[in-house]
């Protein structure tokens, strides 16, 4: 993919979610890996509904911004994202409503964020680790990230919101979706018995499809 059309496709996705209300005003964050090892990510204070394809923040492959506005403030997210999992080509974070309803649950599991309800959480998101409450911006949330030594493909910040990698920028709105969808689901059926997949269920989902399951 040219970098013109990951520039169109950061955005056009950004909008996307912007539309279907997954974040809202001006919060939420992208970023993607271009070609000769750099970063396109998007400019701070921006909103998700109009990102401009030729205003993103660009850095080179040693870190330096070379061209756009400036990045968001959450940049150490981002690259903490890249320096642990080398298969990252693209990190979304969200200000998603369900997703961090769930994160204020006292009875939330800090190791294992989602229940296990479908297979497709699962299948995208892996386990994922429920991080505490951090100052926008800290560059201590990049240090949370790096602590899980690239075990974890999706954190969700707690009173805040998920943050999610992938091999690209598809991948990555397409897990960070999955996390916000299956956190609504687990919010519906909280005061319901609901059956979700067994142990043995969810060895069978990670076993067949692959799933870097951090146990
Ligand atoms: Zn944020």
């Amino acid at each position: 993919m040219s970098e013109t059309q990951l520039r169109e496709q950061i955005c056009v996705l950004a909008k996307s979610l912007f539309d279907r209300g997954l974040t809202h005003g001006s919060t939420g964050n992208i970023s993607a890996r271009t070609e000769d090892g750099g970063l396109l990510v998007s400019p701070t204070g921006t909103s998700f509904g109009r990102l401009d394809p030729a205003r993103l923040s660009r850095f080179d492959a040693a870190g330096q911004l070379i061209g756009g506005d400036k990045p968001t403030k959450e940049m150490p997210l981002h690259t903490a994202f890249y320096d642990t999992r080398s298969t990252a080509g693209a990190v979304v974070h969200l200000h998603s409503c369900h997703s961090v309803a769930m994160s204020m649950m006292p009875d939330a599991d800090e190791d294992n964020f989602l229940p296990a309800l479908t297979p497709y959480a699962i299948m995208k998101l892996g386990k994922v680790k429920l991080l505490p409450f951090f100052l926008p911006g800290d560059p201590a949330m990049g240090d949370a990230v790096r602590g899980l030594a690239g075990k974890r493909s999706a954190v969700m910040l707690a009173n805040h919101g998920p943050v999610v990698a992938g091999k690209d920028v598809e991948a990555a709105c397409n897990a960070v979706e999955e996390l916000e969808e299956t956190a609504r689901l687990a919010m519906m059926m909280r005061h319901v018995d609901a059956v979700g997949l067994s142990d043995e269920q969810i060895t069978r989902v990670v076993t067949e499809f692959n799933v870097e399951w951090d146990v």
